[in-house]
Parts: C-alpha cells; sequence; structure tokens
C-alpha cells in the first residue's frame, strides 16, 4: 500500500440488521427487485415480481489516487489541472464581475446531492452531497500527471488554451511550470494533419509495437512509485482519432490485437494502445474521445485481466442537453421527429474536427444518443421508426473554447399539429469536460473498492468479485456509453443518474430513490 490511505470520517450510518461497519469494510445485504415478464400464448404478459439477494462489501480505506491524462497539454488537461490546484489550496481571483472563488460546479459527485430519507421530526427531506454517499476519494488529493505529443509546461498550456481569466492563471501558473507532459506516441493517420506542428515530444516509432506498450506501463509504474500511490487512473482526453477499421485476425479478439501490435500492424490506434498498456498494468482507463479505442479485441484483453475500462467521449454539453430534453418528450408522450444539431467551436479539438475522419467519429458517437428512449416508446413509433437527426460540427476560430451547439427539435403533438424548441447553448467547453473527468477518476476509482456476489442458499462460500471490467456505471459522463458486450445501452440521463445513485445506495443497505413520498399522501 502507498503512504497516504485514509478512512473516510462517514457522514451517516445505516441503522439496519442488513448492515454491517468494520473496520474495513461495510457490509450490507441488499435485496434487488426487478420484474420477470413472460408472454403467453394469447399474447398476454404475465409480469412477476422478482427478488434476488446480494451481499455487497465496500472498503472504507479511502486511497492515493494519481490521475494520468492522454492529451495533458490540451485545453481540457491543462484546465482541469488548474481547477484542482485552484480548489486545493481554495484561490480566490478578481474578475471583471468581482472576485471568483475556486468550486467544483458540475461535477456530479462534487456538485450534486442525493436525497438520504426524510427527517422522522419535520417531514422534511434530509438530503446530503453525492460524494457523502460512499468513502470516496476528494479531488483535491488527485495528483495528476500524464503525456502529451506537445512538450509545452501544462502552464503554457494553460495560455495556449485560453479558457481561464489571467487572474487566477496568476496564481497557479508557478506550480504548472514544473509539470511537463510526458512523451507519446504519434501515429499521424490517426488524428488531423493540422495537428502535426505540436507533435514534439515523442516516442519514437510511428505505429503500434509492444515497445510503446511497455514504456507506457513503465511510465505509469514510475509515477505510481515517484508519489506513493495507491492506484494510478488513466483518461484519454487527447484528440480525436479516426475510426479503426475492424479486422479479423487483427483487432477481433484479444490474442490477435497483442499479435498485431507485436507486428506493428497499422490499424491500431495510439488509443487503443494506451489501453492495452493500462489493461496489462490494471489501471483502468477511460476514454474521453468518441473513437473505437476499444475494438473487440481490447475489451476481451479487459474482461481476461479484470482491468475496469469505460468509455466513449465526454458527454458535456450539446449531448447532456439531447438525453435529458430527448427523454422528456418522449415520456411526455410527444412525438419527436428531427434533431437538427449544429456545432461551431474554435479550440484546437475544432481543429482536428475540422478533417472529415476525425469528425466522422464525433458524428457516429452523437448519433445514437436517442436510440434506446425512442425504442421504448412502442406507443408512439412502430419498429425502426426513428427521428430524423442530422449533426454538423464547423471550426470558428474566432469563438475559441466559447463552444456554440444550436439545436432544432421538431416533434408532432395532439391533432397534427407541431412543437418546435430551439436550444442555443454557449459556454467554454474545457469548463463543461473538466469536472466530468473529476467524475470519471471518482467513481471508476469507488467501484474498484465495491466486491460482490449472490446470497444465496449455497452461496454462503461463495466469493466476492468486483464489476463487469466494463464499467456502464459511468454512462451519465459519456455519450456513447460502453456497456458489457450484449447488454443494454441507456442514454437517458436520468435513468443513469438513478443507475449510479442507486448503485451507491445498495452498497450501504439503502433502497433506490423513489419518489412517491407515499408518507404525505394518506388521506
Ligand atoms: P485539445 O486538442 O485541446 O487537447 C488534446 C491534446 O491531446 C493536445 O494537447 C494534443 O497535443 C494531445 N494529443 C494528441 N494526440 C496525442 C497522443 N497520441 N498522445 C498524447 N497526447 C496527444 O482538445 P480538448 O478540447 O482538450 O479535448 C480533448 C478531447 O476530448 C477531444 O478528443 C474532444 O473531442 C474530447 N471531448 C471534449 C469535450 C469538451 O471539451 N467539452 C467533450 C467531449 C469530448
Amino acid at each position: 500500500n502507498g503512504t497516504g490511505a485514509s478512512t473516510a470520517t462517514d457522514l451517516f450510518v445505516v441503522n439496519s440488521p442488513n448492515v454491517e461497519y468494520t473496520d474495513n469494510h461495510i457490509k450490507s445485504k441488499y435485496t434487488y427487485r426487478t420484474t420477470s415478464v413472460t408472454q403467453g400464448s394469447d399474447g398476454k404478459y404475465v409480469a412477476t415480481p422478482k427478488e434476488t439477494i446480494y451481499d455487497f462489501q465496500v472498503d472504507r480505506k479511502v486511497p492515493k489516487v494519481g490521475v494520468m491524462l492522454v492529451g495533458w497539454g490540451g485545453n481540457n488537461g491543462s484546465t482541469v489541472t488548474a481547477g484542482i490546484i485552484a480548489n486545493r489550496r481554495g484561490l480566490v481571483w478578481e474578475t471583471r464581475e468581482g472576485k471568483r472563488a475556486a468550486n467544483y460546479y458540475g461535477s456530479v459527485i462534487m456538485g450534486s446531492t442525493v436525497k438520504l430519507g426524510t427527517d422522522t421530526k419535520t417531514g422534511k427531506d434530509i438530503n446530503i452531497p453525492f460524494q457523502n454517499l460512499l468513502p470516496m476519494v476528494h479531488p483535491n488529493d488527485l495528483v495528476i500527471g500524464g503525456w502529451d505529443i506537445s512538450g509545452m509546461s501544462i502552464a503554457d498550456a494553460m495560455d495556449r488554451a485560453a479558457v481561464l481569466e489571467p487572474t487566477l492563471k496568476d496564481l497557479v501558473r508557478k506550480e504548472m511550470a514544473s509539470m511537463k507532459p510526458l512523451p507519446s506516441i504519434y501515429y499521424p493517420d490517426f488524428i488531423a494533419a493540422n495537428q502535426e506542428e505540436r507533435a514534439d515530444n515523442l516516442i519514437p516509432g510511428t505505429k503500434a509495437c509492444m515497445a510503446h506498450v511497455e514504456q507506457i506501463r513503465k511510465d505509469i509504474r514510475e509515477f505510481k512509485a515517484a508519489n506513493g500511490l495507491d492506484k494510478v487512473i488513466v483518461q484519454w482526453t487527447a484528440n480525436t482519432e479516426r475510426f479503426a477499421d475492424i479486422i479479423e485476425g487483427i483487432n477481433d479478439t484479444a490474442d490477435n490485437l497483442l499479435k498485431a501490435i507485436e507486428s506493428g500492424h497499422e490499424e491500431v490506434s495510439p488509443s487503443t494502445v494506451f489501453a492495452v498498456a493500462c489493461i496489462l498494468e490494471n489501471a483502468p482507463f477511460i476514454n474521453g474521445s468518441p473513437q473505437n479505442t476499444f475494438v473487440p479485441g481490447a475489451i476481451q484483453l479487459a474482461e481476461k485481466h479484470g482491468s475496469f475500462i469505460g468509455g466513449d467521449d465526454f458527454k458535456s454539453g450539446q449531448t447532456k442537453m439531447k438525453s435529458a430534453l430527448v427523454d422528456f418528450l418522449i415520456s411526455a408522450g410527444i412525438k419527436l421527429t428531427s434533431i437538427a444539431s449544429y456545432n461551431h467551436l474554435g479550440n484546437n479539438d475544432g481543429m482536428n474536427l475540422s478533417s472529415q475522419r476525425q469528425f466522422r467519429s464525433k458524428e457516429i458517437s452523437k448519433s445514437n444518443v436517442v436510440d434506446d428512449m425512442v425504442a421504448a416508446n412502442t406507443v408512439l413509433y412502430k419498429e425502426g421508426e426513428h427521428p430524423d437527426h442530422t449533426v454538423v460540427i464547423k471550426y470558428m476560430p474566432a469563438v475559441g473554447d466559447n463552444k456554440r451547439a444550436l439545436d432544432e427539435y421538431y416533434a408532432e403533438i395532439f391533432m397534427g399539429g407541431h412543437q418546435t424548441i430551439s436550444i442555443f447553448n454557449v459556454c467554454e467547453d474545457s469548463l463543461l469536460a473538466s469536472p466530468l473527468i473529476i467524475d470519471l477518476v471518482l467513481v471508476t476509482e469507488m467501484m474498484t473498492r465495491i466486491q460482490w456476489k449472490a446470497h444465496g442458499a449455497d452461496a454462503a462460500d461463495a466469493k466476492y468479485s468486483g464489476f463487469h471490467s466494463v464499467l456502464s456505471v459511468l454512462s451519465f459522463m459519456l455519450k456513447a456509453p460502453l456497456t458489457p458486450p450484449g447488454t443494454p445501452v441507456i442514454n437517458a440521463l436520468a435513468k443513469q443518474r438513478a443507475a449510479l445513485t442507486n448503485i451507491f445506495r445498495a452498497c450501504v443497505g439503502l433502497e433506490p430513490e423513489n419518489d412517491m413520498t407515499l408518507e404525505h399522501k394518506l388521506f
């Protein structure tokens, strides 16, 4: 173990025969209630309530955690670094609108609350910070490092990003000037040609090889040792790559992927090489960009090693709104018939996406986000019917990181009428993405400390195991959520949040949040 592990002080205890607190663990016996459905020959459904009992075990020791960002010198990487330093030091800076203080707004874990229960005396809800639901790591305690193909210090990268106020930058510059990204791997075919100019910090070689995998693994081990860390979590916040072709015999299985890396096959992307290195090193790897880093062979490799992976593509602005608004419209019984989404942005991400193959990755990632909501409403949509959906992204240097997203939602309402909703969303892209990077780290880290097993008659000696390698519980923060092979993808934002909160609640033996408030409704 590293040196920094500590036991979090609990904000609450659960008073239940099903929950036990030991020095090292919180243990809960949890009844998971679902409904099984069968369909008879007469076409009638039979719905049968079902109960499954699980034993959960949460490790209470909060470890010392490091985050390594691939693309550390980018807008997101430099912004999240400055943000964590500012929070850690409790910084306050002048702006033309007055003083501003560091905060974690936009992080679901640090900025939102969950209902613990109802006050016995007043009948009012007691809400607690999400962060206190389980013994989670605090982002102020994260140690940050990473790689970039651009060798600029993170202080200079922060200037290049042009996101933060000069007064804030002055306060963090000294600390960030000593932060230098490690050299990275650059296979020019995968990102836009317009990125070549900044590629001056490279590990030699322009296609996948085992030496690259080994170098990345070594970087992780050295970072861990140098900072006395218990765990390292790696996130890809580097440029969007083009999709890799899925080729039989090359990236379709774990063994083939490793062989393809050994033989230097050109369809293995840098992000997949990072993923493979992290899987082999047992460091969780999250992909914040849209490309298909997790080719089938990479997913299989993660499963084989019991290593955590998550992705794809941070869900920060337009898509987050979409996964809330479309859920609202369709669940309100309004028939959405088209979505037109335009974006223009002027940061380096925008420049990279101005290249067709990289845009295509983003287009795919942004396109499937309403599928589950449409498919679930068999009243409004016939099988196979789908709203029209178009996504456009344009590079507009003048607006910098202040991305514009314009959306038109067109819907059919009662008796052939129409409703048009138009949204104009403007904000600094990196200030939306940075808190997601933090959430992804905090939740992923927490998932490494939760074990569970079925609680059955012959399960007394059954071993605890962890969650599946593919962390679908991260879906709230991701545009195109990766789920274990063959399992459904949930895009609806409210459902994603409910999954996250209710899984955490189960770990401490609490029922899922329900909004029935029956206690207030009896006549
Ligand atoms: P950016 O271009 O400012 O930063 C990317 C960084 O990655 C650059 O510094 C670049 O030098 C580096 N890089 C490129 N290839 C690399 C490699 N192989 N190894 C190491 N470093 C490499 O972009 P950004 O605005 O920080 O966004 C980062 C990524 O996150 C993009 O792919 C973007 O599409 C994705 N994303 C961003 C948002 C958001 O900002 N709101 C939302 C969703 C997804």
